[in-house]
C-alpha cells in the first residue's frame, strides 16, 4: 500500500512524532525538518525516513522548490505560525493539508469569538470597561505565550492595582469560568463530511496545576505569581452523557466556518473549554489544527478504539484522509487551495 508519489512532512516539534508515524502506517514516505540539535527524538524513535536539519525554520523557503518537486505535503501543527510567521506560512507554495484561510480567524481573538458565538457556543463574557467587573475575571495579554502574566481580578479596584505594572500592554478582561478545563480534539472530513471526536486531554500547566501542593498560607507568603505555561498533557474521557453536546458543538463550529470562511474548516481541530459544576461547557478558544493534547494517543484513544479496527492517532487520521483523497481522485479537497487565500 505504498503511496510513494507523496512525502508527508512536518516541522520537528509539537506533534511531529505521531504525524510521521501516522504517515508511515498509512504507507507514505515521510520527512521531518528539524532545528539543528533537535533531531534526536526523530532518530531515536525511528519514525523518520528523512531528516533535514536547518539553523532556522525560515530556511524552508530556500528548500521550497525541491520540496515541491519531491511531492511533499506539509502537515501544519501548533508550532507552524511561530516558526514560519503568519505571512511566511501564507507565502509557501508547498502542498499544505488544511485551509490557510482559517489562519486569520484563529489568530485574532475577536474573530475567534465571533465564529464561536455565531456557532451558538457558550463563550465567557468580555468586559469592555473595568468598572463593569462584577465577578471573577481573567485578564489576558495579547501575544502572551503560555498565559504569562495573566491575572485574576474580582472587582475594579483589584484590577487597577494588578494592571499598574503593565502600563502599555494590550489586554482583554474575560469572565473567569470556575470549573474543570477540558480540551476536545475533533477531526472533520471534507471527503465524507463527517465530524469525529478523536480524543480529549487536560493540560498540565506550570505553575497553576502544582500550586495546590503547597498550603494557601505559603502561597501567599511566597508571593507566587500564577502562570499557565504548558509542560505536558494528560489523557481524559468525559462522562458519557456529555458526548451528545460535545458532538453538537463540533458540528456547529464546522457549519459556521463554512459560512464565514471560504473553504471552511476541515481536518483536526480543538475546542478549549471549561466545564462548570452545572455541566455547562464554556469555550474560551479554538485551535484550528492538530493540538499537542493528542500526543498521549499515538496508539489511539478510547474513542478511536470504538470506531477504528486498529490504532488511530490524529496524525494517522490526517494521513488516512490524504490516502482516501488520493484513492478517490480528490486530493485538492484536502489541500489548501490558493483560491482561498
Ligand atoms: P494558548 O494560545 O497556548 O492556548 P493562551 O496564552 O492563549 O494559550 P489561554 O489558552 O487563553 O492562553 O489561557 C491559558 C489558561 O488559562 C488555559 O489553559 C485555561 O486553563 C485558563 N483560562 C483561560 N481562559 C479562561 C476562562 N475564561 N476561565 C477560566 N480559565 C481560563
Amino acid at each position: 500500500m505504498a503511496n510513494n508519489n507523496y512525502v508527508i512532512s512536518t516541522l520537528g516539534s509539537h506533534s511531529a512524532l505521531q504525524i510521521l508515524k501516522g504517515a508511515r502506517d498509512e504507507g507514505f514516505k515521510n520527512l521531518v525538518i528539524c532545528k539543528r540539535g533537535a533531531s534526536q527524538p526523530y532518530r531515536s524513535f525511528k519514525v523518520a525516513d528523512k531528516i533535514i536539519e536547518v539553523d532556522n525554520y525560515e530556511e524552508i523557503h530556500e528548500l521550497e522548490k525541491q520540496l515541491i518537486k519531491d511531492n511533499v505535503i506539509l502537515i501544519p501543527h501548533g508550532s507552524f505560525v511561530n516558526a514560519l510567521s503568519f505571512d511566511g506560512l501564507n507565502e509557501l507554495r508547498i502542498k499544505y493539508f488544511g485551509n490557510k484561510a482559517v489562519l486569520p480567524w484563529e489568530e485574532n481573538r475577536t474573530k475567534q469569538r465571533e465564529w464561536l458565538s455565531k456557532a451558538g457556543l457558550v463563550v465567557p463574557k468580555l468586559y469592555q470597561d473595568p468598572s463593569d467587573i462584577d465577578g471573577p475575571t481573567i485578564i489576558k495579554f495579547f501575544g502572551a505565550r503560555g498565559g504569562k502574566g495573566f491575572f485574576l481580578a474580582r472587582n475594579e479596584q483589584e484590577f487597577r492595582k494588578k494592571i499598574a505594572p503593565h502600563k502599555d500592554k494590550k489586554y482583554v478582561i474575560q469572565e473567569y469560568i470556575i470549573g474543570a478545563p477540558l480540551y476536545i480534539h475533533y477531526f472533520y472530513s471534507p471527503l465524507n463530511q463527517e465530524l469525529e471526536v478523536m480524543s480529549m486531554d487536560r493540560r498540565y500547566e506550570t505553575n497553576v496545576d502544582s500550586i495546590g501542593r503547597i498550603a494557601a498560607k505559603d502561597q501567599i507568603d511566597l508571593n507566587i505569581e500564577s502562570s499557565y505555561n504548558i509542560m505536558g498533557n494528560q489523557p481524559l474521557v468525559v462522562r458519557e452523557s456529555l458526548l451528545p453536546e460535545i458532538f453538537r458543538m463540533g458540528e456547529q463550529v464546522v457549519k459556521q466556518s463554512k459560512k464565514l470562511i471560504p473553504g471552511g474548516l476541515f481536518g483536526p481541530f480543538c475546542l478549549e473549554t471549561v466545564v462548570t459544576p452545572d455541566l455547562d461547557v464554556y469555550v474560551f478558544e479554538i485551535s484550528a489544527r492538530i493540538v499537542a493534547g493528542t500526543n498521549p494517543y499515538i496508539n489511539g484513544s478510547p474513542y478511536t478504539d470504538l470506531r477504528y479496527d486498529g490504532p488511530m492517532s490524529t496524525g494517522r487520521r490526517v494521513a488516512r484522509e490524504i490516502n482516501d483523497a488520493i484513492k478517490s481522485n480528490r486530493l485538492e479537497k484536502v489541500l489548501h487551495s490558493d483560491k482561498a487565500s
